[in-house]
């Protein structure tokens, strides 16, 4: 199991585990307790997370999940690989195409 992706937004979650199904590629979602413990928690600990299945699909599914969230792109964050100069969104700690970790 491989944690791909986590946001506070439930519904972009499921989205995303949804659009992976369509490709063939299955993830289970923890942390989908939000509500319930909503005000016993902070919130940000609780975030639902996308876990991969298999993680002999991470390249794809992590290139899948790149290209839906583009219309994100705009906000501050974004980050290059200092050894292959990928590109990724702020949530990714590390680079997919080399594996390297992003340490700020
Ligand atoms: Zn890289």
């Amino acid at each position: 199991m491989k944690k791909l992706y986590a946001s506070a937004d439930r519904l972009l979650v499921y989205h995303l585990q949804n659009a992976l199904a369509s490709e063939g590629i299955n993830c289970v979602i923890n942390n989908d307790m939000i509500y319930s413990l909503a005000g016993e928690v902070p919130v940000n600990e609780v975030w639902p997370e996308l876990w991969l299945s298999d993680e002999s699909q991470l390249k794809k599914a992590r290139k899948i999940l790149s290209e839906l969230l583009i219309p994100l792109k705009c906000r501050p964050g974004l980050w290059h690989c200092r050894q292959c100069g990928e590109q990724h969104e702020s949530q990714f700690t590390e680079c997919w195409q080399c594996g390297l970790e992003n340490n700020g």
